[in-house]
């Protein structure tokens, strides 16, 4: 395996880390984007230069496009190169396969799986556009880092072409057992896809491990050994490797940002509006993975139980918009909606209404300001990869006094776990007992706690990860990357 320090890093995602916005006829404009994917990875490739392919998020013509990307690409400090899609590509590659097949099917939610083979016919054609957009710049020294579900198949078209090059993968989205992977049609093709990666990364332990079993189980003749803390899987001639990599936040950058003065006048508006009431708080992307109904129901639960904390405690849910128009996500909205009206129209007295929802997109300093004045988080997904906002309301919890409940089937529980009151999202009154032991916590209990939490995120950040699964795929790590001079951003901050 080639280790010059003239590596680039490439990256390649379904989407680029920016969105084309049209304001009026044939005038375009970029802006930085936002997502999970995007807040990890962001401050890592500002620092380090490289290229970014992705779909440009638009499937109409836009004039000039090249020179749109070339100059955010000066901005960014690294070369954004977008891919174009056609709409009908965008239906059943993005919207088909990855959101309505390997989306739920991953989360273990098979029955809202739609399993139409036009759609897989679609995402191989797209992966392989990937692929050839990949081919024109990489090099043989290059180190390309593929995320996510929409592209497991890249690495496939890349090796067909003949092509060498150092191929990681990090899948983002938890991987299921294989009693649920069996069910996919296409589950010989796509493990295939993720065995032609030298490196395939993912979030947990259990993610791995579920894989390596479907290895076993589908490829008859794949041999697995364990080497240091990898899997080894032995196809023929060919070796690659299995490991689990966490996925961080910029967490200094986080505690940085929570104490700006934007952000404490803000704060001290939410506090005054909810003087002497504790506040629970659920931020989540509107989506059936993140266990809302469930939560809402252990409210009540609560409210119902434990009726001293009636007029004493909030639960400001936020719920911010995705997959619009989509009639199971618009679904989910109503009933999300038909829910806390019930609650709200049961539990409510003059003065105080249990549930404050907010179906919106935030802002960063709103985004931090809710993080601060929470008292408790209650994060409570059905089945998550990870979930940053569990180690962003950490990062972000300054004065160490607040308490994070967790879902046991966010990929965060295996780090933040033994902190965080831990809780199966599926059980109403054991969720709603953890609402009532956070409520009541002491504040020496609920420091130690934050500390612990936060002492995590901080070591186990975003750079931490990149350091990790750089030396588990070329043994480097980020410093050994080249910084290239012209691209070093005006304000610098290193790490
Ligand atoms: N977030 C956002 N807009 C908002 C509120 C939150 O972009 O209005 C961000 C949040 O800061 C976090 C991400 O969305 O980084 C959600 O990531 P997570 O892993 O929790 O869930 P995902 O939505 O990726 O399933």
């Amino acid at each position: 395996m080639a280790t010059e320090p003239t590596k680039r890093l490439i990256v390649v995602s379904n989407r680029l880390p920016y969105v084309l916005e049209s304001h009026a006829r044939d005038k375009w404009t970029l802006r930085p984007g936002s997502g999970g994917l995007v807040t990890a990875l962001l401050p890592v490739l500002r620092d380090r230069g490289g290229i970014w392919i992705g779909w440009s998020g638009t499937t109409e013509e836009v004039p000039g496009i090249d020179e749109i990307f070339r100059g955010a690409s000066r901005e960014a400090g690294y070369v954004l190169k977008p891919v174009s899609l056609t709409q009908e590509e965008v239906d059943r590659y993005y919207h088909g396969y990855s959101n309505e097949s390997v989306w739920p099917l991953f989360h273990d939610l098979q029955s809202r799986c739609d399993f139409e083979p036009e759609y897989w016919h679609t995402y191989v054609k797209v992966n392989r556009r990937f692929a050839d957009a990949l081919a024109e710049d990489c090099g043989p020294d290059d180190f390309v880092w593929v995320h996510d579900y929409q592209l497991m198949d890249v690495a496939h078209h890349v090796r067909e072409r003949g092509d060498s090059a150092d191929l990681a993968f990090f899948l983002h989205i938890p991987f299921p057992a294989p009693d649920i992977f069996m069910k996919l049609p296409e589950r010989n093709a796509v493990l295939t896809s993720l065995l032609a990666y030298d490196l395939v990364g993912f979030q947990t332990q259990r993610d791995r491990r579920n894989f390596i079993q479907c290895v076993r189980t589908l490829v008859k003749h794949a041999r697995v050994r364990v080497e240091g803390h990898l899997h080894v899987v032995r196809i023929g001639e060919r070796e690659m490797r299995v490991g689990n990599f966490p996925i961080g936040i910029d967490a200094d950058a986080f505690a940085r940002s929570a104490i700006a003065p934007e952000v404490e006048e803000r704060l001290r508006s939410v506090r005054a509006s909810y003087a002497g009431r504790q506040i629970v708080l659920g931020l989540d992307r509107l989506d059936y993975t993140k266990g809302i109904p469930q939560r809402l129901r252990a409210f009540a639960d609560l409210l119902e139980r434990f009726p001293e904390v009636r007029g004493r405690i909030h639960l400001v849910q936020v719920v911010v918009p995705s997959r619009e128009g989509i009639p199971e996500y618009d679904a989910l909205r109503v009933e999300i909606e038909r829910l806390v009206g019930g609650i709200n129209g049961r539990y409510a007295e003059l003065g105080w209404v249990p549930i404050h929802y907010l179906y919106r997109s935030l802002s960063q300093t709103e985004l931090l300001a809710f993080y601060r004045s929470a008292d408790i988080a209650l994060i409570t997904p059905l089945k998550d990869g990870m979930n940053l906002v569990a180690k962003e309301f950490c990062a972000s919890n300054v004065e160490e006094n607040s308490v994070l409940i967790l879902s046991q089937f966010a990929g965060a529980a295996a780090q933040l776990g033994q902190a965080a009151l831990v809780v199966n999202p599926y059980d109403v009154e054991e969720t709603a007992d953890a609402i009532y032991n956070a409520f009541c916590m002491n504040q020496g209990e609920r420091r130690y706690r934050m500390r612990t939490l936060r002492r995590n995120v901080r070591t186990q950040n975003v750079f931490w990860w990149v350091d990790s699964f750089m030396r588990a795929a070329i043994d480097k790590e980020l410093h050994d990357f080249p910084v290239l001079e012209e691209y070093i951003p005006e304000h610098h901050e290193g790490r």
